[in-house]
């Protein structure tokens, strides 16, 4: 069985855990959002990238939830000894992966063959690839004033509500190499418990990506980032409620309108499925707290594929 996996950062990696846990890696594509990612001190970062190949390498830090685990965070003191830029956080060992591929990148190699490389020499099998090769950023309009993606959320620790959110470069951004190749060749489509504005929105902004969800011939499966109304981290739920107007099963349902067949919900949404339409709910326990939680969540979402 191939499987594709539309993911954000952290909450898509759990998840991408546990479907390679469930189903063989090499059979696995993860297309990761670009829209949070940044140049800081010259390097160019993808934050939502990294997050999936260091889950996929085992060498992410479980705790903090983002970055690599023994993190240490030398060069980034040096930078503020030197009245450097660090409102971002970058550890050491995080910062040569963005050496790497910055170096890469100017010297004119893709965003995805990069990602391919430093996957590889990870040991990842599974295939991940950046939705898209182009620059698209993710922009928000606060009541404060409109914000690129990161100077919100880290600047400004996402306290600003959301009125609308933008996604630089939509127009022209095309698929990554492989990435519709994937889609057409998968049979079984999963949107993770990403956030769906921020981090599955901008791989939606991509028009080829939507228009082979759009035109689909496996299912697709998303998989809801709310537990009992509330995000389990982050600003999702109050995004939804402020622009979707709740954070029932049906208000997440309807930020993938037309492209989702089924929505894994949690058991404490199970009591409100009204208003999902032809959207099928799955519901099982969906907190990944543990490798057991992220497998069982993989298999219920994968459950759905019509023998
Ligand atoms: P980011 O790019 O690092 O912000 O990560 P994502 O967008 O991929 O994931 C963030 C979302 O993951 C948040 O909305 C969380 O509610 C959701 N999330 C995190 N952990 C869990 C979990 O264990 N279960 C579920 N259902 N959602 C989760
Ligand atoms: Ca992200």
């Amino acid at each position: 069985m191939k499987v594709v996996v539309l993911s954000g950062g952290v909450g898509g990696a759990r998840f991408v855990q546990g479907v390679v846990d469930v189903i063989e890696p090499s059979d696995v594509t993860v297309v990761g959002n670009v829209g949070d990612d940044l140049e800081v001190l010259g390097l160019h970062v993808s934050p939502d990238l990294d997050s999936i190949l260091y889950a996929l390498a085992g060498v992410n830090d479980e705790q903090r939830g983002w970055g690599r685990a023994d993190e240490t965070w030398r060069a980034l003191e040096t930078a503020r000894s030197l009245g450097g830029e660090t409102w971002f956080q970058l550890g050491d060992l995080d910062l040569g992966l963005h050496l790497v591929r910055t170096q890469a990148m100017r010297a004119g190699e893709r965003l995805s063959e990069v990602t391919r490389r430093v996957a590889r020499a990870l040991g990842i099998e599974a295939h991940v690839l950046p939705a898209t090769d182009d620059p698209l950023r993710t922009w928000v309009r606060t009541p404060a004033g409109e914000f690129p993606f990161q100077e919100w959320f880290v600047a400004r620790g996402h306290r600003d509500d959301v009125d609308a959110v933008r996604f630089e470069g939509e127009t022209a951004a095309r698929a990554a190499p492989g990435v519709l190749e994937a889609i057409a060749a998968a049979d079984l489509l999963l949107v993770a418990p990403s956030n769906p504005y921020l981090s599955i929105g901008p791989i939606l902004a991509v028009s080829e990506i939507r228009e082979a969800f759009a035109a689909r011939r496996a299912p697709v499966v998303a998989v809801s980032p709310l537990i009992g109304g509330r995000a389990v981290k982050g600003p999702a739920d109050r995004m939804l409620a402020r622009l979707a107007g709740g954070t029932s099963p049906a208000d997440v349902a309807s930020r993938y309108h037309g492209l989702i067949d089924a929505l894994v919900v949690d058991e404490a949404d199970a009591d409100d499925l009204d208003g999902l339409g032809e959207v099928r709910p799955i519901v099982t326990r969906t907190l990944m707290a543990d490798p057991e939680a992220r497998r069982r969540l993989a298999e219920a979402a994968l459950g759905a594929v019509p023998a």
